[in-house]
């Protein structure tokens, strides 16, 4: 078998990895590259496929063409509902002729997506249950392929394993270890070490924080987080606007819960909380959906934020823009373009971290910089990852004991990273830990 680094090992998105074996291509995420295309999701009028690839928002698949790849892909399996994994398929899938498979949540919210830009794929869209399995026909070989339960910062996130006939490749992208989730199940580490026993050929895994020494804490403390302040500050006169991953719904779930406790009225606002949250109803996967008020339309919208504005104490407000993405929610209220205003000693907190890019890290610092202007209180970096330290990779490697580590997620030092701790646990590198970059492949 070949596995090809298509794209996300030069840099942190654009998610996409090639799994070749004889006549045959398995695709695993088709992302996008979240930086380049800040503040672009709330335009009306989307690019197209050209225009996204201008920005240098696909991943360079282009690559399969010319290493005549292109025909062979049978399947493109998606791991999970993040941008950076499933957000490339309304503009790629259509060059493939192959089936698009993922959890069920995934696949809804790629046809939410597709609806809400109005744009239409030729491909079929398989939702897989999770810990469920389904046979791709190949050209060579039919290949069995499982999505496994993973742990992530949105649900139904999963590890993918492919059944070859030279071995299983799995496909740990992203994953965290959290044994305590507040919402959906713990890693099933029963079906991992089944595999594990039959014997793993290769482990394709997120190395975005291996060169953090820790373990990542899990979704339990970040609700401790989040009750620490909104329970221990005064903020019974005040307005309280969140804003966190929309993808997030076990935060979601979290936060609306704690609304209802402080006796507000819990409202959503914010396009890509729409869709997110939309997909999550569809599936039976938003508990909390009776229980909020979710405004879509401009018109809801316009409506909900004047009587928030005139009674700001009854309401708990979450919105897009925690990273001052231009036209979010939070952008327009910083800069007083919305009936909801903000004043003296309202709380503003951000359920979420900047992402490290000089973009995110801009248009974040001047959302903040116009919020204070209204003397708000800001209460920033109320989240933990969704992603593994050094210490769970660890774990993981350990626990699937594969042939060949292959580190992925990030760029060559996060990769270099996850090599490291690799060949600390007895890998050699270049020969069962393998570093790969952008366009090139390793056949084992
Ligand atoms: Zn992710």
């Amino acid at each position: 078998m070949k596995i090809h680094a298509v794209s996300g090992y030069n840099e942190v998105g654009k998610n996409m990895t090639a799994l070749e074996i004889d006549e045959d291509v398995i695709l695993f995420d088709s992302g996008l590259f979240l930086p380049a295309i800040v503040g672009v999701e709330e335009r009306e009028k989307i690019p197209t496929e050209k225009g996204m690839r201008a920005l240098g928002a696909l991943p360079d698949d282009i690559y399969l063409e010319k290493h005549n790849l292109r025909n062979k892909v049978r399947a493109i399996l998606v791991s999970h509902a993040h941008l950076d994994h499933v957000g490339a398929i309304p503009y790629n899938a259509y060059r493939y002729n192959a089936e698009i498979l993922g959890s069920p949540f995934t696949m809804e919210f790629l046809k939410t997506m597709l609806q809400d830009s109005n744009q239409t794929i030729p491909n079929k869209i398989i939702p897989i249950n999770m810990n469920g399995s389904y046979n791709i026909r190949g050209k060579s070989n039919t290949y069995k392929v499982e999505f496994i339960s993973m742990t992530h910062s949105t649900i139904q996130s999963t590890v993918i394993a492919v059944h070859t006939p030279e071995g299983i490749v799995l496909y740990a992208n992203d994953y965290k270890l959290d044994n305590t989730p507040v919402f959906g199940d713990p890693p099933n580490y029963r079906r991992l070490k089944e595999l594990s026993k039959m014997g793993v050929k290769a482990l394709i895994v997120d190395c975005l924080y291996a060169p953090d020494d820790r373990k990542t804490p899990s979704e339990k403390i970040a609700k401790g987080l989040l009750e620490d302040v909104l329970f221990t500050t005064d903020n019974r006169k005040s307005g309280i606007i969140v804003s966190t991953f929309s993808s997030h719904i076990a935060r979601l779930k979290t936060i609306s819960e704690f609304g209802r406790k402080l006796n507000r009225e819990v409202v959503f606002i914010g396009r890509s909380l729409s869709k997110y949250v939309n997909a999550a109803k569809n599936v039976g996967q938003a508990p909390f959906i009776n229980q909020i008020k979710l405004a879509t339309y401009r018109k809801q919208r316009e409506k909900i934020m004047k009587k928030i504005n005139a009674n700001k104490k009854d309401y708990l407000v979450v919105c897009t823009g925690h990273q001052g993405e231009p036209g979010s929610v939070l952008d327009r209220i910083s800069r007083n373009q919305l009936p909801l205003k903000v004043s003296k000693d309202d709380h503003i907190i951000f359920s979420s971290k900047t992402i490290p890019s000089p973009i995110n890290q801009l248009t974040k610092e001047q959302l903040e910089k116009r919020l204070k202007k209204f003397h708000v209180r800001i209460f920033d970096n109320v989240h933990v990852s969704g992603h593994g330290g050094r210490e769970d990779l660890r774990d993981l490697i350990k626990l699937i004991n594969p042939k060949n580590v292959i580190p992925s997620h990030g760029d060559l030092k996060k990769l270099n990273a996850g090599a490291d701790l690799a060949v600390e646990m007895g890998y050699t590198m270049n020969k069962s830990v393998h570093v790969l970059s952008n366009g090139r492949s390793i056949s084992l």
